[in-house]
């Protein structure tokens, strides 16, 4: 049995985290200061079926301000998950947030990390959006990053970061470049939850843009089994792995198989393209199937069905 931390452990992505790694047996300390970017209640219910776990402790405070060195002492594995995400929020005052919660937070936990004999792996909750509107799709790793979002901006920067403590400190770093999440618990600033929720709710679907945009879309358990392999290879140290779904789409096409999903037509808004998103995202994965084993096993059609279901059962 390892003991492993999960950061953001409240969020879609850490929730997900914690249940699998439960289900397998092992100890989570999960980490969350439960901020209110959204719906904080969201995030008390994505764990709130965990708690009678025995495996299971959770901290609740900002990574920023604990005790590393104490909480690292006898840990295997921290999946760091933690973050102020969105791209199009991440313009004007909100930036301090994104710098803190995206760099700060992520720096804290890797000084710790320097000293941390035990620690066997950190895997990084990188993102596509460091890419930006990338020259080649699909974009591989040795692609320059340029992104178009201070979001961005800070998830290349912790990237970077453990990319400087991996080779100065030999802090045992994986980063995983995700591309757009899905699944159930979705954030609700996340497209197919805005989505899903119009739709029950009988409103017109907001579309950025003219809904030509692509998009590569992965469903959650894709991205824990690309972190599990991640946490278990011992060639991912120190690598970058894109994460993608395996399917580039169309917006506007995924908005057909979601009528059929939900079984009406549906309203469409068109409203001004938002500054922060890249035109198109396409995730060249070679390297992660190679040197990782990564192979997508969820279909978009199947993804958005169990999406779907959670919405229903949430509103
Ligand atoms: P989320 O907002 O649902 O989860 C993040 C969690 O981290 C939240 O519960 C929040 O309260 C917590 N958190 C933030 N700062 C913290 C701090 N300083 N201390 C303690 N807790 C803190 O986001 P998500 O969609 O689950 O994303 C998880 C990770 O994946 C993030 O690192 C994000 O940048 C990355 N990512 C997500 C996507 C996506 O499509 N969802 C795509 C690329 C990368």
């Amino acid at each position: 049995m390892a003991k492993i931390i999960v950061t953001g452990a409240a969020g879609f992505i850490g929730s997900h985290f914690v249940e699998t790694l439960l289900q397998q047996g092992e100890e989570v300390i999960g980490i969350d200061e439960f901020n209110d970017y959204y719906d904080p209640m969201l995030k008390r219910k994505n764990i709130a079926h965990l708690h009678q776990s025995p495996g299971f402790t959770l901290i609740e405070g900002d990574m920023q301000f604990l005790d590393w060195q104490k909480l690292l002492k006898d840990v295997d594995i921290v999946y760091h998950q933690a973050a102020q995400a969105g791209v199009r929020a991440s313009w004007g005052k909100a930036f301090r947030g994104y710098t803190e919660r995206n760099i700060n937070a992520t720096q804290v936990l890797l000084e710790a990390a320097k000293d941390a004999k035990h620690l066997k792996r950190l895997v990084f909750a990188s993102s596509s959006s460091i890419y930006g509107d990338a020259e080649t799709l699909p974009t591989h790793e040795r692609i320059c990053p340029k992104p178009v979002s201070p979001y961005g901006i800070t998830k290349l920067a912790a990237e970077f970061l453990c990319e400087l403590y991996h080779k100065n400190f030999g802090v045992p770093c994986v980063s995983l470049r995700y591309f757009t999440v899905y699944g159930p618990k979705q954030r609700p600033d996340m497209a197919f939850h805005k989505f899903f929720k119009s739709i029950l709710q009988d409103e017109a679907i907001p579309i950025y843009g003219d809904g030509q945009q692509t998009r590569e879309f992965t469903f959650v358990s894709d991205i824990i089994a690309a972190n599990l392999a991640a946490a278990s290879t011992p060639e991912a140290v120190g690598e970058i792995f894109n994460i993608g779904g395996g399917s580039r789409v169309i917006l506007a096409e995924v908005l057909d198989t979601i009528e059929e999903i939900v079984g009406k037509s549906i309203k469409r808004n068109h409203i001004e393209k938002a500054m922060g998103d890249a035109r198109h995202t396409a995730a060249d994965v070679s390297k992660a199937k190679k040197i990782l084993g990564y192979q997508p096993q969820v279909s978009l059609r199947e993804g958005l069905i169990q999406e779907w279901e959670w919405v229903k059962s949430l509103y």
